[in-house]
Protein backbone atom coordinates (compact mmCIF):
# COMPACT_ATOMS: atom_id res chain seq x y z
CA UNK A 1 0.00 0.00 0.00
CA UNK A 2 2.93 2.20 -0.29
CA UNK A 3 4.88 2.19 -4.21
CA UNK A 4 5.92 3.97 -6.66
CA UNK A 5 4.85 2.70 -10.19
CA UNK A 6 7.66 5.75 -11.76
CA UNK A 7 10.84 3.90 -9.57
CA UNK A 8 9.97 0.81 -10.87
CA UNK A 9 12.39 1.05 -13.55
CA UNK A 10 15.26 2.37 -11.15
CA UNK A 11 14.47 0.07 -8.21
CA UNK A 12 17.02 -1.33 -5.91
CA UNK A 13 19.85 1.79 -6.27
CA UNK A 14 20.98 1.31 -2.76
CA UNK A 15 22.25 4.35 -1.04
CA UNK A 16 23.05 5.51 2.48
CA UNK A 17 21.08 8.98 2.70
CA UNK A 18 16.73 9.37 1.51
CA UNK A 19 17.97 13.01 0.18
CA UNK A 20 20.98 11.72 -1.43
CA UNK A 21 19.18 8.75 -3.42
CA UNK A 22 15.93 11.44 -4.26
CA UNK A 23 18.48 13.81 -5.60
CA UNK A 24 20.67 11.54 -7.24
CA UNK A 25 18.37 8.95 -8.76
CA UNK A 26 14.85 9.13 -8.29
CA UNK A 27 14.12 12.90 -9.42
CA UNK A 28 16.07 13.02 -12.14
CA UNK A 29 13.75 9.72 -13.09
CA UNK A 30 10.60 11.07 -12.83
CA UNK A 31 11.59 14.15 -14.87
CA UNK A 32 11.54 11.74 -18.12
CA UNK A 33 7.44 11.31 -17.01
CA UNK A 34 6.23 14.27 -18.80
CA UNK A 35 7.01 12.01 -22.35
CA UNK A 36 4.06 10.21 -22.73
CA UNK A 37 5.36 7.25 -24.38
CA UNK A 38 8.02 6.90 -21.94
CA UNK A 39 4.83 6.87 -19.26
CA UNK A 40 3.14 4.43 -21.24
CA UNK A 41 5.80 2.07 -21.29
CA UNK A 42 6.64 2.06 -18.14
CA UNK A 43 2.95 1.86 -16.94
CA UNK A 44 2.16 -1.11 -18.85
CA UNK A 45 5.55 -3.11 -17.20
CA UNK A 46 5.05 -1.88 -13.88
CA UNK A 47 1.22 -3.31 -13.80
CA UNK A 48 2.39 -6.55 -15.53
CA UNK A 49 4.89 -7.29 -13.35
CA UNK A 50 2.49 -6.29 -10.33
CA UNK A 51 -0.03 -8.78 -11.47
CA UNK A 52 2.87 -11.42 -12.18
CA UNK A 53 4.40 -11.00 -8.46
CA UNK A 54 1.00 -11.95 -7.60
CA UNK A 55 0.22 -7.89 -6.22
CA UNK A 56 -3.84 -7.19 -7.43
CA UNK A 57 -4.16 -4.00 -5.23
CA UNK A 58 -2.14 -0.94 -3.92
CA UNK A 59 -1.65 2.32 -3.30
CA UNK A 60 0.55 4.23 -5.72
CA UNK A 61 2.84 6.82 -6.05
CA UNK A 62 2.85 8.92 -9.34
CA UNK A 63 4.88 11.36 -10.68
CA UNK A 64 3.60 15.21 -10.45
CA UNK A 65 2.33 15.09 -14.20
CA UNK A 66 -1.32 14.34 -14.53
CA UNK A 67 -1.23 12.75 -18.09
CA UNK A 68 1.20 10.47 -16.60
CA UNK A 69 -1.46 9.87 -13.69
CA UNK A 70 -4.16 9.02 -16.17
CA UNK A 71 -1.71 6.51 -18.10
CA UNK A 72 -1.31 4.37 -15.05
CA UNK A 73 -5.66 4.21 -13.99
CA UNK A 74 -5.63 2.83 -17.56
CA UNK A 75 -3.22 0.71 -16.87
CA UNK A 76 -3.90 -1.45 -13.82
CA UNK A 77 -5.07 -4.71 -13.23
CA UNK A 78 -7.13 -5.26 -10.08
CA UNK A 79 -7.53 -2.60 -7.07
CA UNK A 80 -5.63 0.55 -7.39
CA UNK A 81 -5.54 3.71 -5.48
CA UNK A 82 -3.08 6.36 -7.53
CA UNK A 83 -2.01 10.03 -6.80
CA UNK A 84 0.02 12.57 -8.76
CA UNK A 85 2.95 13.64 -6.34
CA UNK A 86 1.87 17.11 -5.14
CA UNK A 87 5.93 19.10 -4.91
CA UNK A 88 5.69 22.48 -6.22
CA UNK A 89 9.23 23.07 -4.40
CA UNK A 90 12.68 21.58 -3.33
CA UNK A 91 12.83 19.29 -6.44
CA UNK A 92 14.19 19.87 -9.78
CA UNK A 93 12.09 22.20 -11.97
CA UNK A 94 10.96 20.30 -14.50
CA UNK A 95 8.82 18.30 -11.32
CA UNK A 96 7.67 21.58 -9.65
CA UNK A 97 6.42 22.94 -12.51
CA UNK A 98 4.38 19.66 -13.42
CA UNK A 99 3.16 19.52 -10.12
CA UNK A 100 0.06 21.38 -9.19
CA UNK A 101 0.70 23.99 -6.77
CA UNK A 102 -3.19 25.01 -5.41
CA UNK A 103 -5.85 22.44 -4.18
CA UNK A 104 -8.18 23.77 -7.02
CA UNK A 105 -6.20 22.06 -9.72
CA UNK A 106 -6.09 18.62 -8.06
CA UNK A 107 -10.07 18.89 -7.06
CA UNK A 108 -11.37 17.65 -10.95
CA UNK A 109 -8.62 14.76 -11.18
CA UNK A 110 -10.37 13.75 -7.86
CA UNK A 111 -13.35 14.63 -9.26
CA UNK A 112 -12.44 12.70 -12.58
CA UNK A 113 -10.72 9.35 -11.14
CA UNK A 114 -13.09 9.32 -8.25
CA UNK A 115 -12.36 9.13 -4.63
CA UNK A 116 -12.07 5.53 -4.73
CA UNK A 117 -9.18 5.64 -7.22
CA UNK A 118 -7.62 8.72 -6.39
CA UNK A 119 -5.52 9.59 -3.53
CA UNK A 120 -4.10 13.39 -2.71
CA UNK A 121 -0.32 13.09 -2.79
CA UNK A 122 1.43 15.84 -1.36
CA UNK A 123 4.70 14.10 -1.33
CA UNK A 124 6.58 14.80 2.07
CA UNK A 125 6.70 18.24 3.90
CA UNK A 126 9.58 19.50 2.28
CA UNK A 127 7.91 19.39 -1.40
CA UNK A 128 5.04 21.91 -0.20
CA UNK A 129 4.69 24.42 1.52
CA UNK A 130 2.29 24.95 5.10
CA UNK A 131 -0.20 26.99 2.96
CA UNK A 132 -0.53 24.12 0.13
CA UNK A 133 -1.28 21.57 3.01
CA UNK A 134 -3.95 23.18 4.42
CA UNK A 135 -5.64 23.56 0.96
CA UNK A 136 -5.38 19.52 0.37
CA UNK A 137 -5.96 18.99 4.09
CA UNK A 138 -9.27 20.62 3.23
CA UNK A 139 -10.06 19.23 0.33
CA UNK A 140 -9.37 15.48 1.76
CA UNK A 141 -11.66 16.34 4.49
CA UNK A 142 -14.54 18.05 2.71
CA UNK A 143 -14.70 15.28 0.39
CA UNK A 144 -13.43 12.19 2.59
CA UNK A 145 -10.35 11.36 0.61
CA UNK A 146 -7.80 9.37 0.98
CA UNK A 147 -4.30 11.07 1.56
CA UNK A 148 -1.24 9.45 1.29
CA UNK A 149 2.30 11.04 2.27
CA UNK A 150 5.72 10.11 3.85
CA UNK A 151 7.10 10.97 7.26
CA UNK A 152 9.49 10.73 9.56
CA UNK A 153 11.70 8.39 7.10
CA UNK A 154 15.63 9.75 7.04
CA UNK A 155 17.25 11.91 10.16
CA UNK A 156 18.71 14.36 7.47
CA UNK A 157 14.53 14.81 6.46
CA UNK A 158 13.77 15.63 9.68
CA UNK A 159 16.70 18.02 10.28
CA UNK A 160 15.49 19.89 7.44
CA UNK A 161 12.04 19.74 7.61
CA UNK A 162 12.34 21.50 11.13
CA UNK A 163 14.51 24.03 9.99
CA UNK A 164 11.31 24.70 7.11
CA UNK A 165 8.66 24.58 9.19
CA UNK A 166 10.14 25.95 12.70
CA UNK A 167 6.49 26.82 13.84
CA UNK A 168 5.78 23.00 13.92
CA UNK A 169 6.48 21.01 17.47
CA UNK A 170 7.57 18.58 14.92
CA UNK A 171 7.39 16.87 11.79
CA UNK A 172 3.97 15.21 12.67
CA UNK A 173 2.66 18.28 13.61
CA UNK A 174 3.58 19.86 10.20
CA UNK A 175 0.47 17.23 8.88
CA UNK A 176 -1.59 17.35 11.65
CA UNK A 177 -1.69 21.21 11.78
CA UNK A 178 -2.83 20.81 7.62
CA UNK A 179 -5.30 19.00 8.48
CA UNK A 180 -3.85 16.02 5.85
CA UNK A 181 -4.12 13.24 9.23
CA UNK A 182 -7.02 11.58 9.06
CA UNK A 183 -8.27 7.64 9.23
CA UNK A 184 -7.94 7.58 5.58
CA UNK A 185 -4.37 8.68 5.65
CA UNK A 186 -1.35 6.70 4.57
CA UNK A 187 1.77 7.15 6.10
CA UNK A 188 4.86 5.85 4.69
CA UNK A 189 7.83 4.76 7.46
CA UNK A 190 7.07 6.63 10.38
CA UNK A 191 10.69 5.38 11.70
CA UNK A 192 11.60 7.82 14.17
CA UNK A 193 8.72 9.18 16.03
CA UNK A 194 8.63 10.92 19.16
CA UNK A 195 6.25 10.11 22.33
CA UNK A 196 4.01 12.62 21.13
CA UNK A 197 3.96 11.83 17.69
CA UNK A 198 2.87 8.69 17.92
CA UNK A 199 -0.20 9.75 20.46
CA UNK A 200 -1.38 11.83 17.97
CA UNK A 201 -1.18 9.38 15.04
CA UNK A 202 -2.75 7.00 17.19
CA UNK A 203 -5.87 9.68 18.20
CA UNK A 204 -5.89 10.61 14.61
CA UNK A 205 -6.45 6.75 13.62
CA UNK A 206 -3.70 7.04 10.01
CA UNK A 207 -2.48 3.98 8.65
CA UNK A 208 1.36 3.64 8.53
CA UNK A 209 2.53 1.46 5.30
CA UNK A 210 5.46 -0.26 7.07
CA UNK A 211 8.17 -0.48 4.09
CA UNK A 212 10.68 -2.59 5.88
CA UNK A 213 12.83 -3.75 3.31
CA UNK A 214 12.73 0.37 1.52
CA UNK A 215 14.06 0.93 5.02
CA UNK A 216 17.17 -1.26 4.96
CA UNK A 217 18.06 -0.42 1.00
CA UNK A 218 18.15 3.06 2.15
CA UNK A 219 19.82 2.25 5.63
CA UNK A 220 16.77 4.69 7.49
CA UNK A 221 17.00 2.46 10.70
CA UNK A 222 14.00 0.21 12.14
CA UNK A 223 10.76 1.67 12.92
CA UNK A 224 9.76 0.83 16.51
CA UNK A 225 7.05 -1.87 16.23
CA UNK A 226 6.97 -2.57 19.55
CA UNK A 227 5.63 1.34 19.87
CA UNK A 228 3.28 1.13 17.25
CA UNK A 229 1.48 -2.50 18.18
CA UNK A 230 1.85 -0.61 21.96
CA UNK A 231 -0.10 3.29 20.61
CA UNK A 232 -2.29 0.55 18.50
CA UNK A 233 -1.77 2.28 15.57
CA UNK A 234 -2.96 0.32 12.30
CA UNK A 235 0.09 -0.60 9.76
CA UNK A 236 0.45 -2.48 7.01
CA UNK A 237 3.47 -4.01 4.65
CA UNK A 238 4.15 -2.22 1.97
CA UNK A 239 7.75 -2.79 -0.87
CA UNK A 240 8.00 0.98 -1.32
CA UNK A 241 9.76 0.21 -4.39
CA UNK A 242 11.90 1.90 -6.30
CA UNK A 243 13.51 2.12 -2.46
CA UNK A 244 12.29 -1.29 -1.31
CA UNK A 245 14.46 -3.21 -4.50
CA UNK A 246 11.85 -6.37 -4.86
CA UNK A 247 7.63 -5.56 -5.52
CA UNK A 248 7.58 -9.47 -3.54
CA UNK A 249 5.10 -9.46 -0.75
CA UNK A 250 6.92 -12.60 -0.05
CA UNK A 251 10.34 -10.77 -0.09
CA UNK A 252 8.75 -7.66 1.98
CA UNK A 253 7.65 -10.18 4.52
CA UNK A 254 10.95 -11.95 5.01
CA UNK A 255 13.03 -8.55 5.40
CA UNK A 256 9.95 -7.48 8.36
CA UNK A 257 10.67 -10.86 10.20
CA UNK A 258 14.26 -10.26 9.85
CA UNK A 259 14.28 -7.06 10.46
CA UNK A 260 12.62 -7.42 13.96
CA UNK A 261 13.21 -10.68 15.06
CA UNK A 262 17.17 -9.53 15.18
CA UNK A 263 16.35 -6.33 17.52
CA UNK A 264 14.34 -8.31 19.50
CA UNK A 265 10.92 -7.74 21.09
CA UNK A 266 9.62 -6.93 24.48
CA UNK A 267 9.03 -10.77 26.32
CA UNK A 268 4.97 -9.42 26.86
CA UNK A 269 4.62 -10.53 22.81
CA UNK A 270 5.07 -13.86 23.96
CA UNK A 271 7.27 -16.49 21.95
CA UNK A 272 8.50 -16.00 19.13
CA UNK A 273 8.91 -12.76 19.74
CA UNK A 274 8.01 -11.92 16.30
CA UNK A 275 5.04 -14.46 15.21
CA UNK A 276 5.02 -15.50 10.82
CA UNK A 277 1.16 -14.71 10.86
CA UNK A 278 2.14 -11.18 11.74
CA UNK A 279 3.59 -9.90 8.39
CA UNK A 280 1.35 -12.01 6.08
CA UNK A 281 -1.76 -10.15 7.86
CA UNK A 282 -0.35 -6.97 7.03
CA UNK A 283 0.80 -7.45 3.87
CA UNK A 284 -2.64 -8.76 2.63
CA UNK A 285 -5.90 -8.85 4.87
CA UNK A 286 -4.71 -5.66 6.86
CA UNK A 287 -3.25 -3.88 3.93
CA UNK A 288 -6.22 -4.22 2.03
CA UNK A 289 -8.61 -1.89 4.98
CA UNK A 290 -7.83 1.61 3.73
CA UNK A 291 -7.10 0.77 -0.09
CA UNK A 292 -10.95 -0.90 -0.62
CA UNK A 293 -14.17 -2.07 0.15
CA UNK A 294 -13.60 -5.48 -2.44
CA UNK A 295 -14.09 -8.36 -0.40
CA UNK A 296 -11.81 -10.54 -2.70
CA UNK A 297 -8.70 -8.00 -2.06
CA UNK A 298 -6.34 -9.08 0.70
CA UNK A 299 -7.09 -12.72 0.81
CA UNK A 300 -4.69 -14.93 -0.05
CA UNK A 301 -6.03 -16.66 -2.50
CA UNK A 302 -3.28 -14.74 -4.88
CA UNK A 303 -3.98 -17.13 -7.89
CA UNK A 304 -7.92 -16.56 -7.20
CA UNK A 305 -7.47 -12.81 -7.43
CA UNK A 306 -4.68 -12.57 -10.32
CA UNK A 307 -6.95 -14.65 -12.88
CA UNK A 308 -10.40 -12.28 -11.73
CA UNK A 309 -7.78 -8.91 -12.28
CA UNK A 310 -6.52 -10.52 -15.52
CA UNK A 311 -9.50 -11.17 -16.97
CA UNK A 312 -11.26 -8.28 -15.73
CA UNK A 313 -10.88 -4.49 -18.04
CA UNK A 314 -9.42 -1.48 -15.59
CA UNK A 315 -12.32 1.10 -15.35
CA UNK A 316 -9.52 3.50 -16.33
CA UNK A 317 -10.17 7.52 -16.62
CA UNK A 318 -13.46 8.42 -16.28
CA UNK A 319 -14.54 11.05 -18.71
CA UNK A 320 -11.61 10.74 -20.99
ZN1 LIG B 1 7.83 6.17 -0.78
Amino acid sequence: MHIHWVQHHVRGRFQVDLMEWLRQHIWPEETRFGDLSFARRHAAAFFADMLRAGTTMGMAYSSPHADALRIAADATHGDWLLGNSIMHKGAPEPLCEASPDNAEEVAPLLRQLGRDRYVITPRFALNCSAELMHELGHLAQTENAFVQTHLSESLNEIREVREAFPEAIDYTDVYDRAGLLTPRTVLGHCIHLSKRELACLAERRVWIAHCPSSNEALNSGRMDLEAIRRHRIRYALASDVGGGPSHSMLHVMQRFLKQHRDAGAPSTYAKPSIAARWPVRNASVAAKKPVTSSRASGRILFYYRARQAKSRPNNGWRNS
